[in-house]
C-alpha cells in the first residue's frame, strides 16, 4: 500500500485552487481579482498592465451610465478582456449598484460585454499577427487568465 500526501494550492483572491503550485502562482499574478494584477493579456501585445486605481476610475467616471463608463474603460485598457473584467469584478460602485437592483428586485444593471467571445477573438487576432510575422508559433491564453466559471464573474 502507498499513501500519498499532496500539496493543494490556493489562489489568494478568488476560488481557484490546483495542485501545481507554479501553475496557481501564475494564475495569481493575473487575478482578475487580484488589485496589484499584472495582466498577461496587456503583457502579450506589449502594453504595461494599468492601474487597476485607474482602471476602476474609468469605468465609474460616468456615475450610473455604466455603458459609457465601459467605453472609458475600454479606451484606457486598449480593449483587453482581462482587464475589463478585472475592473467590472473589482468596482464598488459597479457591485453597489447591482447589489441594490437586487434588493428592491430590480433588473440589475448590464454591460455589453462578452469576456469569453472577446479573449477568444484577441487570441485569433494575436495569432493571425504572429504568424504572418513568424510562423509558425502560437499563443494561447495563460493560466492568468480565466479562472471562474462565467456566472461568477460579476
Ligand atoms: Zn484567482
Ligand atoms: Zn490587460
Amino acid at each position: 500500500m502507498t499513501r500519498k500526501r499532496r500539496w493543494r494550492y490556493y489562489c489568494d483572491f478568488c476560488r481557484k485552487s490546483g495542485g501545481s503550485g507554479g501553475h496557481i502562482a501564475a494564475h495569481e499574478r493575473g487575478c482578475t481579482l487580484n488589485p496589484n494584477r499584472t495582466c498577461g493579456m496587456c503583457a502579450a501585445i506589449g502594453n504595461p498592465t494599468r492601474p487597476m486605481a485607474e482602471l476602476i476610475a474609468a469605468f465609474e467616471s460616468h456615475g450610473s451610465d455604466w455603458a459609457a463608463g465601459l467605453s472609458a474603460l475600454k479606451y484606457l485598457c486598449d480593449d483587453c478582456p482581462a482587464c475589463i473584467l478585472a475592473a467590472i469584478r473589482q468596482s464598488p460602485a459597479w457591485q453597489k449598484a447591482r447589489e441594490e437592483a437586487e434588493e428592491r428586485c430590480q433588473p440589475g444593471p448590464e454591460l455589453d460585454f462578452d469576456f469569453r467571445a472577446d479573449v477568444a477573438e484577441f487570441w485569433r487576432e494575436m495569432n493571425a499577427a504572429r504568424s504572418a510575422a513568424d510562423p509558425p508559433g502560437f499563443y494561447e491564453p495563460g493560466p492568468g487568465l480565466l479562472c471562474e466559471p462565467a456566472e461568477n464573474w460579476r
